[in-house]
Order: C-alpha cells, then structure tokens, then sequence
C-alpha cells in the first residue's frame, strides 16, 4: 500500500466522488512548460517525485491559510491589483495596501516596511508579483 493510498480522504468538493478516487485519483495538469521544467527540477534536487513535491506544495499551501486563519484572523488577502497588495484589518477597519519601493515592502496605514501588515503580506504568495514603484493605472 503507497502512501497516498493510506490516507483517508475527506471533504471532498470537486465532481470526484470517493469511489472514483479509490479507481483513480484525481490529477492536475500544469499548464505552464516553464514551470513544469522548474518543478521537475525542484524534484530532482529534493530527491523526491514530481508529484510527491506537488502535493507537498499544496498540502503546506493548506496548511499555512489555516494557520493564518487560526493564529492571524483579523488579516485577510483582499487582492493584488495594480501593483499593491491590499491586507484587510478588521481589529482597526482599515485595508493595508503593501507596495514596494527602494528595496523595502511598504505599508500605507503603518508607514513603515516592518509592521503587522507586511509581516502578513510576506507570508502571500502574491508578495512576488510586487515590482519595484508605484501604484499602476489600468
Ligand atoms: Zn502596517
């Protein structure tokens, strides 16, 4: 019995009912050619499978919304539009919007590059997507 197979799945949402999990998992395709090449290496340099690494990958995605949500629940990722990441405070009912700028992160309610605000936004993934500069127009 592999791994996988040992865990029992539950709370399923997709069209995939538990019998059809048990005859076949469900399986995702990656779309991007780049990031199926990065991944695969990533795999290669963890000594792991490609699909044990993409699970792993979703598996901590999970695990880290539910440990924020848990731990941090008055922050929320509102979006990622035009350059800035807006955090949501509902303990002071204001929205963060996180930018980057001269090589720090920047939060407009708190002034400063190390605040709750940015601490949270680092823990995003869409912390990647900021570029250096201001706010974008459409
Ligand atoms: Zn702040």
């Amino acid at each position: 019995m592999n791994q996988s197979s040992e865990k029992k799945v539950t709370g399923l949402t997709s069209t995939h009912s538990e019998e059809e999990w048990e005859k076949r998992p469900p399986t995702i395709d990656i779309i991007r050619p780049e990031t199926y090449k990065l991944l695969s290496k990533e795999a290669g340099n963890k000594g792991t499978s490609l699909r044990k690494l993409c699970n792993e990958i979703l598996e901590m995605y999970l695990e880290k919304e539910e440990f924020l949500s848990k731990y941090i629940p008055k922050l929320k990722k509102l979006a990622f539009e035009d350059n800035i990441l807006f955090v949501r405070d509902s303990k002071i009912n204001k929205t963060a919007e996180i930018s980057y700028n001269d090589g720090l992160i920047h939060c407009s309610i708190c002034k400063k590059s190390l605040c709750f605000h940015t601490l949270y936004a680092m823990s995003q993934s869409d912390i990647a997507r900021l570029e250096p500069g201001q706010r974008k127009k459409r």
